[in-house]
């Protein structure tokens, strides 16, 4: 397998962005952009070392972004972008070559790792390869405010980093390239006769620019505002030949008392889910003094607890029932209780968890006098 280096560039001053802190070295999301960006690729397996270009007027701020990660000493770069490229290209020359180098911006710290991948990938093939996404949006050409033209979009393409290059074709590029002003190095191979393959890239590994772009990053990075809600029911036996539990009917040689179809299972599940939205109870929502809801079907009150937190923006994470009984034994039907929860929420079945336990005879469950239902529910809503 050919070695492939990381060369980051991060010598911008970031006169676009504004501020004293140029935007490679503001925090995100808990750390510095240049840091998360530098680990996208120290991390990755096809990836044998990173080196970053930098402003040497940064190096106060460098030194603490990136203490403790395995990356050599900070390349200076020079007065724009280009020309920091090759300083760095020229650096890896001097300190043997690499085969392929892969150039990525330092304010793209959202990177993914099948981007970097299928770009590695890539240069098998191709002496160049370079992520970019294609244009989705209509294009206007504007003349003092006014469209002037549509312009077509067949074909077109938005160029991300990174950039991958067979080493010894973009360096010979770059040095034909000096004193030009290009705005990325896939234009400096283009100008040398390079082919250069397009990958997928991803729109969330945007550029950050502006101050909502940082933003953006974050929202995207932090889990959102997390809620966890808990609820517990309780429902007595009497005549009957089964019992609703998690939305399953489970034969038995009596019957829960409710004035729905009793399921502690749900009751409990849907009291958590509006716990954690802090939407009050289920009996708040459906009163057990409204005749409608006698000898309902209890998904409909589950129903109802998902449908407000979708409509906060938010999702539900995870629901988990334990049910306490003597019996019935609920073994049997765990899975189906499951799937019944999983598909009345709209989640994957590794969301929701069905648990059983007895009392060993003790209390009213143990004497088979009713069951009990304990629910924890895990809601994240929009930061
Ligand atoms: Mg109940």
């Amino acid at each position: 397998m050919s070695r492939c280096l990381a060369l980051i560039v991060a010598a911008g001053s970031g006169e676009r962005f504004g501020g004293a802190v140029p935007k490679q070295y503001r925090d995100l999301a808990g750390l510095p952009v240049l840091r998360r960006t530098v680990m996208a690729f120290l991390h990755h397996p096809d990836v044998a070392g990173v080196r970053v270009v930098i402003n040497p007027a940064h190096r106060d701020l460098y030194d603490p972004a990136l203490a403790g990660l395995d990356v050599d000493a900070p390349i200076p770069g020079g007065a724009s972008r280009q020309e920091s490229v090759r300083l760095g290209l020229e650096t890896l020359a001097r300190e043997g070559a690499p085969d392929c180098v892969l150039i990525h911006d330092a304010a793209r710290p959202l990177v993914d790792p099948g981007t970097i991948a299928r770009v590695c990938a890539a240069l098998a093939e191709a002496p160049a390869a370079i992520a970019a996404v294609p244009v989705t949006d209509t294009l206007k050409r504007a003349a003092d405010g006014t469209i002037a033209a549509t312009v077509d979009r067949t074909g077109l393409w938005r160029a991300q980093t990174p950039q991958g290059f067979r080493f010894d074709a973009i360096l010979a590029a770059h040095r034909a390239a000096a004193g030009d002003s290009l705005t990325d190095d896939a234009a400096v191979a283009e100008r040398a006769g390079l082919a250069v393959a397009l990958v997928p890239g991803d729109e969330e590994n945007h550029k950050v620019t502006t101050e909502d772009d940082l933003a953006r990053a974050a929202r995207r990075l932090l889990p959102g505002d997390v809620r966890t809600g808990q609820g517990f029911d309780v429902h007595r036996f009497g005549p009957g030949d089964h019992v609703m539990l998690c939305g399953v009917a489970v034969p038995h040689d009596q019957g829960l008392e409710g004035h729905s179809d009793a399921d502690v299972g749900l009751h409990a599940l849907t009291d958590a889910i509006l716990g954690a939205i802090a939407a009050g109870d289920i009996g708040r929502h459906f009163p057990p003094t409204d005749p409608q809801w006698r000898a309902a079907d209890s998904a409909v009150f589950l129903r109802h607890a998902a449908g407000l937190v979708a409509a906060r923006g938010g999702v539900i994470a995870h629901a988990d029932v334990t049910l306490i009984c003597q019996r019935p034994r609920i073994g049997p039907h765990r899975d189906a209780m499951t799937a019944r929860i999983a598909e009345i929420l709209g989640l994957e079945t590794g969301r929701v968890g069905v648990k059983a336990t007895t009392t060993e005879h003790l209390g009213f469950t143990g004497r088979g006098e009713g069951i009990a239902a304990l629910a924890t529910a895990t809601v994240r809503l929009p930061g």
